[in-house]
């Protein structure tokens, strides 16, 4: 059976999350509330 795993949150955590499912053949849907991209990490 595969899985299907929805994950709230574009952030860091939910990126990395749905790269680690990912490489375990784990689909993954990324939701985020925000519709553009507004920078709080300074240091990349
Ligand atoms: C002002 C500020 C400056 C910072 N500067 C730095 C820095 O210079 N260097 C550094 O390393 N770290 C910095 N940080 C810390 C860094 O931003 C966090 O550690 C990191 O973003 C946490 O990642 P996260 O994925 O857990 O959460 P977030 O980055 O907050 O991601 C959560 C995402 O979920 C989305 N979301 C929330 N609720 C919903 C919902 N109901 N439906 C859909 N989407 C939703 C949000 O829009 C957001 O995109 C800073 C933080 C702040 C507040």
């Amino acid at each position: 059976m595969r899985a299907q795993v929805g994950i709230i949150g574009a952030g860091p955590s939910g990126l990395l999350l749905s790269q680690l499912l990912h490489l375990q053949d784990i689909d993954t849907i990324v939701l985020e509330r925000r519709s553009s991209y507004q920078p709080t990490i300074n240091t990349l």
